[in-house]
């Protein structure tokens, strides 16, 4: 197989191991002379793997008690709308802080009103804003805490006084998080713990049971907590991939190990974009994410971008264009990404500018 450099924002790179475990799993699944993806949701057999999954979501992310893990479809952008359903009575706020955050306003104004406590849009949500307050008769407070398009990342568990929901799309297990501090938080998994199509919720159980709505069935929490994200059929191939990757993150030391990682990971590009002439750094320097990272060819070089997209791509990278919205580049730089991709991405940078200055 040819070697790449993936520095994909989603899907995402993810463990070898945990993709050659899943290959074993869609030929024979434990044993059972069937495919993962040919057996009875309702068997033994994977009852114990959905069992297996919410138990290393509340071990690696020391997920409290009375808090409910839950794997469901439609991606983090369903929950745009099954949040404020379930938990907007008359008023919610949000932080506007990209795309996402957007996305999940325009959702949640069809279920009552919405306070944008701050925004970062007049300048193309390169940072975090830092001071806002958040109004105590809102339902609940919105935040993003991983920009995946801006590369911009709250990264603390901020304290709020009305109940905090976050997505977490793009840093869910990049770092500990103090989970008693949200009521909800939600995400696709396959920023960084699994392929698309199975989307992972931790909801206080508590919070639940408030809004005076009717709740279509499939969008009320409680039908999946009462079913154990079984309802219906749920997505068995991805939470498999999912198992395997967190599994992974278990073996590699945790949550903590992860961080550690990443930090490096991160601390090496950014150190070479700020110390490199010919790029600099999009995010604010007090907002960057440690997940995605984006950067531009500085003043006098921006007729080079596409040279060295070329020039980074004949060294095996994958997946570093920036988003249309902003431009240049972004290496996401997700768990499974391993530290000699970025070494690999800072030496085509170094050469790059060796060549062309
Ligand atoms: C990718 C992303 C989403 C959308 O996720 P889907 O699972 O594709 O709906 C939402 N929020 C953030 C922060 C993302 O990065």
């Amino acid at each position: 197989m040819k070697k790449v450099h993936n520095f994909n924002a989603g899907p995402c790179v993810l463990p070898k191991e945990a993709i050659n475990a899943s290959i074993e799993a869609l030929k024979d699944f434990v044993g059972t002379g069937m495919s993962v993806i040919e057996v009875s949701h309702r068997s033994k057999e994977w009852q114990a793997v959905m069992d297996e999954t919410v138990a290393l979501w509340k071990e690696l992310l020391n997920i409290p008690e009375g808090y409910q893990v839950l794997f469901l479809g439609g991606g983090a952008s369903t929950q745009f709308y099954m949040v404020p359903m379930n938990f907007m009575e008359k008023k919610a706020a949000y932080l506007e802080t990209g795309v996402w955050a957007k996305k999940a306003i325009k959702e949640a104004k069809a279920f009552g009103e919405v306070v944008i406590v701050a925004s970062s849009a007049d300048t193309t949500f390169n940072y975090i804003p830092k001071k806002y307050t958040i109004p105590t008769d809102a339902d609940y407070f919105h935040i993003t805490t991983n920009n995946t398009i801006y590369g911009t990342e709250i990264r603390e568990d901020i304290d709020s006084p009305i109940p905090l929901i976050a997505d977490m799309s793009s840093d869910i297990m990049s770092r500990p998080i103090d989970v008693s501090k949200y009521t909800l938080i939600y995400g696709g998994a396959q920023k960084n713990v699994g392929p698309a199509g199975v989307t992972f919720v931790i909801v206080k159980e508590s919070a639940l049971g408030k809004v005076s709505r009717y709740l279509p069935t499939m969008v009320n929490y409680k039908t999946h907590i009462d079913d154990g994200s079984m309802f219906n059929t749920p997505p068995v191939f991805s939470i498999l991939v999912m198992n395997e990757t967190l599994k992974w993150v278990k073996r590699n030391g945790g949550v903590k190990v992860m961080q550690q990682r990443n930090e490096e990971k991160a601390m090496m590009l950014y150190n070479e974009i700020d110390r490199n002439s010919m790029f600099v750094g999009t995010a604010e320097k007090d907002s960057r994410s440690i997940m995605n990272v984006g950067f531009v060819m500085a003043e006098p070089y921006k007729d080079k971008e596409e040279a060295f997209m070329a020039f980074a791509k004949e060294r095996g990278m994958v997946g570093i264009k920036g988003h249309r919205s902003v431009g240049g580049f972004r290496a996401s730089l997700y768990n499974a990404c391993p530290k000699e991709s970025v070494e690999a991405l800072v030496a085509a940078m170094q050469e790059f500018e060796k060549l062309n200055k």
